[in-house]
């Protein structure tokens, strides 16, 4: 049966390895920084966790089954561009997102001047104002491998709300749905 109850939760979490040679790109800004994000698309690691508890509210699966790391379409991808899919696929089984919350842990480099920006990134893709996208970055006090700066690791939570319509897919977002 069908829950009458219109809000569904869900979780993200990611971490990508800092690396040199690679580019810092948090929430779709690049910052700059000796160090960057290693993985197979941009390693995109807040878009990643955002994307991640997205698919988790509707308990469609998870980023790794949706875009595998070995297509070559995601070959060091925008993953603004992932969190675009998902969010078709959310509006097409007729949700759309309250608000969302997320921490960063980088012990470096200092990310406040970066946080108004990466809410408004992040906001353009989710189709919400920037007011309901909520981005906090802290240190992890130097421990573990995020405080010896070998890592940076993202939490997010989204609350979804059913909508009034359902919103078709594109032939394009069906296929890869
Ligand atoms: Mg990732």
């Amino acid at each position: 049966m069908m829950s009458t109850c219109p809000f569904r939760v869900g979780t993200g979490y990611d971490i990508h390895r800092l690396v040199p040679g690679r580019p810092l790109v948090l929430g779709g800004v690049t910052i700059p920084y000796e160090l960057g994000l290693l993985g197979h698309s941009d390693a995109d690691a807040l878009a990643h966790a955002v994307t991640d508890a997205l698919l988790g509210a509707l308990a469609l699966g998870d980023i790794g089954t949706h875009f595998p790391d070995t297509d070559p379409r995601w070959a060091n991808a925008n993953s603004l561009v992932l969190l675009g899919h998902t969010m078709a696929l959310v509006m097409a089984q007729g949700f759309e997102v309250v608000n969302v919350d997320a921490s960063i842990l980088a012990e470096r480099p200092k990310l406040a001047p970066y946080l108004a920006a990466m809410r408004e990134r992040l906001a353009e893709v989710l189709q919400v104002a920037p007011t309901t996208v909520s981005v906090k970055a802290k240190t992890n006090e130097g421990l573990d491998a995020v405080g010896r700066r070998a890592a940076i690791s993202v939490h997010a939570v989204v609350l979804l709300c059913r909508s009034a319509q359902r919103l078709p897919l594109s032939p394009d977002q069906h296929r890869e749905a």
